[in-house]
């Protein structure tokens, strides 16, 4: 193997981790969209339903990259996805989950940087970015269930789990 094979093979390497934590990260925030859905709680849901979007997006993202490095885009999960956990859990646990993609895509950013890709080095710059948000706002959420509990729930009960999104897809043509 050449070393110019070598560099690029250490991208797609660096890139298909990252996107199986992607792929993780999407079935971990459906089921808990759908958790804080049965529980009423129509804002904490449609906001999980949009990062679990975002978190498609960038799957998608490293895959195009890794294909035009010629690898084969992943599509086992990281790890597995938790199941049933409590209200006061769920923002903790995935502003835990947003703080090692943070850790890791700065590592891998640097895998990148050293051999050469500046092209990968600029998606996880931008998907860092991304990364940072959902955590404030996990982070945030799970402060305020920490410290106003059932005040703050209550609050939220009952709110509208509209996403205020048109839908795009093959079919979807507008309608939620
Ligand atoms: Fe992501
Ligand atoms: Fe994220």
């Amino acid at each position: 193997m050449s070393k110019k094979e070598e560099r690029r093979n250490k991208c797609i390497d660096a890139l298909n981790k990252a996107r199986a934590m992607e792929l993780q990260a999407i079935h971990q925030y459906m089921s808990h969209h759908y958790k804080l859905d049965d529980l009423d709680y129509g804002d904490l849901a449609a906001k999980m339903k949009l990062i679990a979007i975002d978190e498609m997006r960038h799957a998608e993202a490293f895959a195009e990259r890794i294909k035009e490095l010629g690898g084969e885009p992943t599509t086992d999960l990281a790890g597995p996805v938790a199941k049933g956990q409590p209200v006061e859990e769920i923002f903790t646990f995935d502003a835990e989950e947003e703080d090692k993609a943070l850790d890791a895509y700065n590592q891998f950013l640097l895998i990148c940087r050293e051999n050469g890709d500046s092209i990968s080095v600029k998606i996880f710059e931008d998907i860092i970015d991304d990364e940072q948000e959902h955590y404030n706002y996990f982070d945030a959420v799970s402060g305020h269930i920490e410290r106003m509990g059932d005040a703050y729930l209550s609050r939220i009960a009952g709110t509208s789990s509209s996403t205020g999104l048109a839908p795009q897809g093959f079919v979807i043509t507008g309608k939620e």
